[in-house]
C-alpha cells in the first residue's frame, strides 16, 4: 500500500477514491491527450495509463499519469515546441531567442506569416 498515495479532492479535501485506470496516448506532435476507453489491444506500446481518482462528495475526477506515462510524458519534448537552430541546425526550444548550443541569436527564419 505504500505506493499509492492519498489524494486529496482540492474542492472538499476529503480523500479521493481510485476508480479505474485509463488509457490514453499522445497524438502527433500536437502533445494532444488522447483516451482510449477500452480496446487496448490494438493501440501497441504507445498507449500510457492514467490514473483516475474520483471524489465521492462532489464528484470532482482528477486524472494522475502513473509512472511509465510520467517518464515517457517527462522526456517526450513535442516536436511543435522545438525549432531548428538558424546557424548549426539542431532542435531548440521554439521560444529560445539564442541558441542553447551555439549561442547563435535566432532570427525568423521561414515563418508563415507574411510580413
Ligand atoms: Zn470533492
Ligand atoms: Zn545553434
Amino acid at each position: 500500500m505504500s505506493e499509492k498515495e492519498v489524494k486529496k479532492c482540492y474542492l472538499c479535501g476529503v480523500e479521493m477514491q481510485f476508480a479505474q485506470k485509463v488509457p490514453f496516448r499522445i497524438k502527433g506532435h500536437s502533445g494532444i491527450w488522447i483516451w482510449v476507453f477500452g480496446e487496448l489491444a490494438e493501440l501497441g506500446e504507445e498507449t500510457l495509463s492514467s490514473d483516475v481518482y474520483l471524489c465521492p462528495k462532489c464528484g470532482h475526477i482528477e486524472m494522475f499519469a502513473d509512472e511509465k506515462a510520467k517518464k515517457f510524458l517527462l522526456k517526450m519534448t513535442p516536436k511543435a515546441f522545438l525549432k531548428k537552430c538558424v546557424k548549426c541546425d539542431k532542435d531548440i526550444p521554439i521560444a529560445s531567442e539564442e541558441c542553447p548550443y551555439c549561442e547563435a541569436i535566432q532570427k525568423e527564419r521561414g515563418t508563415l506569416s507574411d510580413q
